[in-house]
């Protein structure tokens, strides 16, 4: 008995079959690649954290891509992302623990300095200390965006996150505090008092674009220090939004982070804020609770001259 056909057909059969599937697992494979990316992806960093989804909603395991992210943008820092308000608030209010510390001037005050400007100034070596020791015990400063979107956008932050900030604009800041911070790729805000730039004692324009540029966060801290809860309309615009254009005029894109003088603000002050742009701004009010309901007075602690180690690790605890 010849049969001709007997393994033909089921060959053709197979091969059809075989062609089918194939053209299934494709489908599937695109299917599941669209929808990683549509699930995943916010922008670059929701990638990031799509990558690890064993971590996407703990903080734990984000370490890792934050970590990254601290360390690499002071030397990387080279585009500006653009942020916003979300149209809908956070409901409840999102709160994050984010010790954040105020200092002024740092290194050695000039022989005739006087009880303030004493109280105000972080020696070198207590400065060496407490970053070296933020570093050791596993603290990670973090940006002002990185907080920013801790509140907005539900991105998880390091773990024991801590935010540095440097108020007034001192050259000391530029000499003795940029190196250190460098040292452990660490980021930090320096609020500007616009009139006082290249004044004595006050960094330069090109000082503050190169911090600027080295991945350290620019804020205002107004055009001339003035106490803002005592101006009129105009007053406060020309301190607030003034300083604002001063501010991306050299930087050459917007600037979303203020510092009160003298931590002063009431609510007209914070609606001068929101008119002009501000995303976030440090008051003088201490403690570490930072809540999106109040974006404007996110609080501080003040290291002083008499700080030292010990004092600034009750601090940050
Ligand atoms: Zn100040």
């Amino acid at each position: 008995m010849i049969k001709p056909t007997e393994n033909s057909a089921p060959l053709s059969t197979k091969l059809t079959i075989s062609l089918a599937a194939m053209l299934v697992i494709l489908a599937l494979v695109v299917i599941a690649t669209a929808a990683w990316y549509t699930l995943g992806s916010k922008g670059a960093d929701g990638i990031v954290i799509a990558a690890e989804p064993a971590s996407a909603t703990g903080t734990a395991g984000n370490q890792q891509s934050f970590a990254a992210e601290t360390k690499t943008s002071p030397e990387e820092k080279t585009s500006f992302v653009p942020l916003a308000f979300p149209a809908a608030l956070p409901s409840p209010a999102q709160t994050v623990k984010v010790p954040t510390l105020m200092f002024h001037h740092t290194g050695e005050p000039p022989a005739d300095a006087d009880e303030l400007r004493l109280g105000l100034t972080v020696s070198t070596a207590d400065l060496e200390a407490q970053i070296a020791y933020l570093h050791q015990a596993g603290y990670q400063p973090v940006t002002e965006a990185q907080l920013f979107k801790a509140l907005f956008a539900g991105e998880p932050l390091p773990p024991k996150p801590v935010m540095l900030t440097f108020d007034d604009g001192y050259v000391d800041n530029y000499q003795v505090v940029v190196p250190i911070l460098e040292k452990y790729g660490f980021p930090a805000t320096f609020y500007i008092v616009t009139d006082m730039v290249g004044t004595p004692e006050y960094m330069t324009w090109d000082q503050i674009v190169e911090l600027d540029r080295k991945g350290m966060d620019i804020g205002s801290h107004t055009a001339t220090h003035a106490d803002l809860t005592t101006l009129g309309t105009s007053g406060l615009q020309a301190e607030v939004a003034g300083s604002a254009e001063a501010l991306k005029a050299h930087l050459k894109h917007p600037v979303y982070w203020f510092c009160y003088p003298a931590g002063k603000y009431d609510a007209d002050v914070i609606a001068s804020l929101r008119e002009a742009g501000y995303l976030l701004a440090t008051s003088t009010d201490p403690g570490e609770q930072q809540s999106s309901d109040d974006p404007f007075v996110l609080m501080r602690y003040r290291v002083r001259s008499n700080t030292g180690l010990e004092g600034f690790k009750e601090i940050v605890r």
